[in-house]
């Protein structure tokens, strides 16, 4: 059975764009008899605001759109997501890591600029370097630090991994794009990748549709899935909806938001006519 999911993040009100991703979600489900099911983002616990997922609430049932089954939230998933990590600590693929955002720019100045990855410079892997007894005593000392995964070692241990989008084919994965990616912080029992790709295993999504900015980011989840030993979804990364600065809409540009629209008396059915691209 086909199950898709729209996983927005309560840190502003919904939009153009995110009307269109959870109406691509919901209509895959649709059109294959399957399910679709909501899930709120909200990791991010500085930026996440329960005003905001009500308005998530509100604006989708406004739309028409229900979900299957109850709202899943990533925020109490930690249990799920502590044992993933520690899975992949296991397997001795993960490092800490103990460097602030400063010194890692600091560290990638001094090398004269470093790869970047779609998320900005690439992490020069400063850490990876210490040997396992001073990161021990550093953590033990209660050292703050990060988890990271030595992504290139984790990719010669799996070996050559492929995926399927529905529109791009066959892909060649090749995760270390974004450099050694961060699991885990100590505020945060899972960081993005790790989150998404154990809450859509649990979830058992079998069609992730997202937007094309994430397109890349699924190189990493497929390796994640494979040091987890997860089923492996087909993939539908669509297009993003551009504002008519030609720049993709974001939640900083308020007329767009959907509560905006609907107090200007749009309707749900012309929303969706302006989302559809
Ligand atoms: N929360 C992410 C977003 O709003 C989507 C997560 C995903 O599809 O992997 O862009």
């Amino acid at each position: 059975m086909i199950r898709t999911r729209f996983a927005p993040s309560p840190t502003g009100r919904l939009h153009l764009g995110h009307a269109f991703a959870a109406w691509f979600a919901r209509d895959a489900a649709l059109r294959a008899g399957g399910e679709f099911l909501l899930r709120i983002e909200d990791l991010d616990q500085t930026r996440s605001r329960i005003e905001y997922e009500e308005g998530i609430f509100e604006d989708l049932k406004w739309l028409g759109f229900e979900w299957t089954g109850p709202v899943i939230r990533q925020s109490k998933r930690s249990d799920a997501h502590r044992e993933a990590l520690a899975k992949l600590i296991a397997s001795g693929l993960v490092y800490p890591c103990f460097c602030t955002r400063k010194e890692i720019l600091a560290e990638i100045a001094a090398a004269g600029g470093a790869p970047h990855g779609p998320n900005g410079p690439i992490y020069p892997g400063t850490c990876r370097l210490i040997t396992r007894d001073d990161a021990k005593a550093r953590m033990s000392a209660g050292e703050d630090h990060a988890l990271r995964l030595n992504v290139e070692e984790a990719t010669r241990e799996v070996g050559a991994m492929r995926w399927e989008d529905v529109e791009a084919g066959l892909i060649v994965a090749d995760p270390k794009c974004f450099g050694d990616i961060v699991l885990a912080r100590k505020d945060a029992p899972a960081a993005y990748h790790l989150a998404v790709t154990v809450d859509d295993a649990d979830a058992g999504v079998t069609l992730v549709t997202r937007g094309n900015d994430l397109f890349l980011a699924t190189d990493v989840q497929i390796l994640l899935q494979k040091l987890l030993e997860l089923p492996q979804p087909i993939y539908h990364h669509h297009k993003l909806m551009l504002g008519p600065d030609g720049r993709r809409l974001a939640k900083r540009d308020q007329s767009e938001t959907i509560k905006a629209l609907r107090e200007e008396g749009v309707s749900p059915e012309e929303v969706l006519n302006r989302c559809r691209i």
